[in-house]
């Protein structure tokens, strides 16, 4: 179990999942469990057993089904409804027998929420506070409370908010979490709140929603104030806006503040780990993610560039290896010697002066007709090969292709496509049929190929994207196509340009597959 001085407490499987599209499955929250626990959170929120068949279910198999190293699981839960004891309360029933050593119950804090919300009296609020807290600990868990619209019930009737926090901790509650339920709050003011209910005797927390833009630095200013308990969601998943993202807070406390939160080896996986989540949940990452995006280290800008080549610190704020990503050189029509010279380094060429201003004018003049290789990294690298080698190297020639669509009788579109290329000493002419022609040209390629490169059976095409430039000094409107191609370790990015989108998807490809060979050891 983590040190429980300071808790890191995750709530992704519940508030996270809140998300507008977000649909987890109980397959889905046991792995996403999984990737908490290896990032070392303290502290995982599964869901609300008894109100949600789904969450009830995400617990029964937790218990045979997780072995979680750092931390511990907790089920959430409201206080006892007005009127009858905790102890006969089925919905707390579930709580206690959800199999979680740690239930975090929801409380209101707002005296209009409660009197109007949950039609009850202010005492009986504080009632059922009491009696809920002290029947679960009396029952061997560990308690929290969130306080629900704390900051807005604060400004309300202070002393009935102080009165919540004091009823909690007093009937055995562990942490009071703030909870900034509707996102409103900015940090000064926050901070103050939070320092007043610091000044009572209980033991502060924090969960701030984003719809201020504002949820990352709120909770860091609260941790400022007294709080020693931050929850947030993984990616900053939540409904709205989002919650605070509990791997930007880690980061900020860990590396900034000195926080010792999370083992630094499961902090250098942050960004591996932050993005497996995004397989399950199968929302696409946001590049721009503070820490662990991909874009996050990513410089462009020739300016930049020759000072990078010297000391890379001085254009980033910490070493991207902590949090396990990585420093990339963007190479655009901007960018100059240096950035292209830094670029070569990260993949593995020492590029000679005269290499180098040949290579920066061949960028040159392709981005001014299209091409970015910004977004195209392999496109890039077979560039770099063919200018370092002086002649363009290839391990098959194409000869002639031909795509046809067809629309049949019944409305169906069927495209098929040949290639006639030479390899190794053959003439190979294949056919390949496919939805639709980019399809069927890759069929055709791979077929015609696989025979002498098996290692192509694993190359596949994931993602294409088309966008068409507009005709710049009288000429037409081109088009450019981005492939994306995996084989089962990693993915690269190839670029075509061409004014016909057949042409300029073919180009593409034929350095994707070109590209994958040599990935696979395959010298042309
Ligand atoms: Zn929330």
């Amino acid at each position: 179990m983590a040190d429980d001085r300071f808790h890191v407490y995750d709530t992704t499987l519940r508030d996270g999942a809140q998300q507008e599209g977000l649909n987890l499955t109980v397959a889905d929250k046991l792995a996403i469990a999984r990737h908490l626990d290896g990032i070392g959170v303290g502290f995982i929120e599964g869901g609300w057993p008894g109100a949600n068949p789904k969450d009830t279910e995400f617990f029964r198999r937790a218990q045979t089904e997780l072995d979680l190293k750092h931390a511990q699981l907790a089920a959430f839960g409201a206080t006892r409804r007005a009127g009858v004891k905790a102890a006969d309360d089925p919905l707390v029933a579930a709580l206690r027998e959800s199999g979680a050593p740690v239930v975090t119950l929801v409380a209101k804090s707002h005296d209009r929420h409660v009197e109007l919300a949950l039609r009850t009296t202010l005492q009986e609020n504080l009632a059922m506070i009491r009696d809920t807290v002290s029947h679960l600990r009396a029952e061997g868990q560990r308690v929290f409370l969130d306080a629900e619209h704390f900051f807005d019930g604060y400004k309300s009737n202070p002393a009935y908010a102080l009165e919540v926090i004091l009823a909690a901790a007093e009937a055995g509650a562990d942490v009071i979490a703030l909870c900034d339920t509707n996102g409103g709050m900015l940090p000064d003011e926050l901070a103050d709140v939070v320092h007043a209910a610091a000044g009572t005797s209980a033991r502060i927390g924090i969960h701030c929603h984003d719809d201020t833009g504002c949820a990352v630095a709120n909770t860091l200013a609260a941790v400022k104030a007294g709080a020693t308990h931050v929850q947030g969601c993984a990616n900053g998943y939540g409904e709205r806006s989002g919650n605070a993202n509990l791997f930007t807070v880690v980061a900020n406390l860990q590396l900034k503040r000195g926080f010792d939160l999370v083992p630094p080896s499961a902090l250098a996986d942050m960004t591996r780990i932050a993005h497996a989540i995004t397989e399950v949940t199968n929302v696409t990452p946001n590049s721009h993610a503070p820490y662990v995006g991909m874009s996050a280290f990513a410089h462009k800008a020739g300016l930049h560039a020759s000072a990078i080549k010297v000391d890379p610190n001085l254009y980033q704020h910490i070493d991207p290896a902590l949090v396990g990503n990585d420093m990339r050189m963007l190479v655009s029509d901007m960018a100059g010697r240096a950035s292209v010279e830094l670029k070569g380094r990260e993949l593995g060429y020492e590029l000679t002066p005269e290499t180098t201003k040949e290579l920066v004018d061949r960028v040159k003049d392709l981005e001014s007709r299209g091409y970015t290789f910004e977004a195209a990294d392999a496109s890039f690298e077979l560039l770099l090969r063919d200018t370092v080698h002086g002649e363009r190297r290839r391990h098959f020639e194409v000869e002639s292709w031909r795509v046809i669509v067809e629309r049949t009788k019944g409305g169906e579109l069927v495209s098929e496509a040949t290639v006639k290329l030479h390899a190794k000493g053959e003439r190979i002419v294949a056919t390949g049929e496919g939805n639709g022609p980019v399809n069927a040209l890759d069929r055709a390629v791979r077929l015609a190929l696989e025979k002498l490169y098996p290692e192509l059976a694993k190359v596949e095409l994931v993602d294409f994207k088309v966008r068409i430039l507009e005709g710049t000094h009288g000429t037409d409107a081109i088009t450019r196509v981005l492939v994306t191609s995996s084989d089962e370790t990693s993915e690269w990015d190839t670029v075509g340009v061409a004014e016909n989108i057949i042409e300029a998807s073919w180009q593409a490809l034929e350095q994707a597959v070109t590209y994958g060979l040599l990935k696979a050891g395959r010298d042309a």
